[in-house]
């Protein structure tokens, strides 16, 4: 079973909130995993599979960031996709998938954009003012 990288985007993510938030201004930073396009390149399901959860670690931080930062907007996209890759079955329970390939290229398939942000109840916000 493929674990992931140890934790390093994790870490890497959380060291630069800290950094960042600790200059008291607003800031801008990507995080990317870079080798999911060379492991989807190389039909690496293996390799994809490990970039996925490092990634999914780091952004598992980033929301946390989120969640007690007010005013953080977190977007979640890719550049484009690689490798054409469909899942054509897997078994949750044991955490196993499969992924089949269909070239070792870019394709134009559509990336899809995510946002998440804190959002503040209109009754809270009205409450606080009140006070
Ligand atoms: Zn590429």
């Amino acid at each position: 079973m493929v674990k992931g990288k140890g934790g390093y985007l994790f870490e890497a993510t959380d060291r630069a909130l800290s950094y960042l938030t600790k200059k008291g201004k607003p800031f801008f930073i990507m995080i990317e995993v870079a080798k999911i396009d060379t492991g989807r390149h190389q039909n690496d399901a293996e390799k994809v599979v490990e970039e996925v959860i490092d990634f999914d670690q780091a952004l598992a931080g980033a929301l946390a960031f989120a969640d007690n930062h007010p005013g953080t907007l977190v977007l979640i996209t890719a550049d484009h996709e690689t490798g054409g890759a469909t899942l054509p079955q897997g078994n949750v329970s044991n955490m196993q998938i499969e992924l089949e390939f269909s070239t070792e290229d870019h394709t134009g398939i559509m990336v899809p954009l995510f946002a998440y942000a804190l959002m503040l109840v209109l009754s809270d916000v009205c409450i606080k003012r009140d006070l």
